[in-house]
């Protein structure tokens, strides 16, 4: 099988990309034994998910795919977005920026908000990008244990789960990262 590695340290994010993908093999960052961090400089979700694919496949010499998510709060014009992770300061802490937005919403009727994913293969001959967003409001309160990052908050339109509530499973079906998985499969699938 064809090995491609995902430039992601997150864990969560690997299982979530792995589980979906069966026609390749996919390497975590720790498989390769990278631990170097990749500096995130980009002003938009496809720049990061470029700059993280690319510096693996240079490094490895090896296809890579990214991820870049963002969280664009209506209320707030689209924040934190690109910045999701570092919303509350660096080094990058879920629960610091769940009080944050919550804190930033309190009082706020329009809770909408949505997920962005946008995942970069980047391999010998090309790089391509693959968008997916669900859309969803943010709760007031966290509730639920499963999941990583804004999922304790973050309510599925026409769902009364948050993504921390849900089952790998039923997040993958609907998520963001999901939908943009789901067109990458696709794609593979022609590949391979
Ligand atoms: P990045 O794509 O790893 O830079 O993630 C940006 C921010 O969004 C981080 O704070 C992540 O924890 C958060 N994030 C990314 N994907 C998800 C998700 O599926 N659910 C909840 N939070 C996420």
């Amino acid at each position: 099988m064809s090995k491609y590695i995902l430039a992601s340290s997150n864990q969560n994010k690997y299982i979530e990309i792995a589980s979906r993908l069966s026609n390749i093999t996919l390497l975590s960052l720790v498989d390769v034994g990278h631990v170097d961090e990749i500096i995130e400089s980009g002003l938009t979700l496809k720049d990061n998910a470029l700059i993280k694919a690319k510096t693996i496949y240079e490094k490895y010499n090896t296809p890579s795919i990214s991820d870049d998510t963002g969280l664009e709060v209506h209320a707030l014009n689209g924040k934190p977005g690109v910045f999701s992770a570092r919303y509350a300061g660096e080094p990058s802490n879920a629960e610091q920026n769940i009080k944050k937005l919550l804190l930033n919403l309190n009082q706020v009727q329009d809770r909408r908000a949505r997920f962005r994913t946008v995942i970069c293969l980047k391999t010998s001959i090309s790089e391509v990008f693959f968008e997916g967003v669900v859309e969803g409001v943010i709760t007031t309160k966290t509730m639920g244990q499963g999941g990583f990052g804004y999922d304790p908050i973050f309510l599925p339109n026409g769902y009364c789960q948050t993504f921390s509530q849900m089952t790998l499973d039923e997040k993958n079906k609907i998520s963001h990262r999901g939908v943009a998985v789901g067109k990458l499969v696709t794609y593979l699938n022609n590949l391979h």
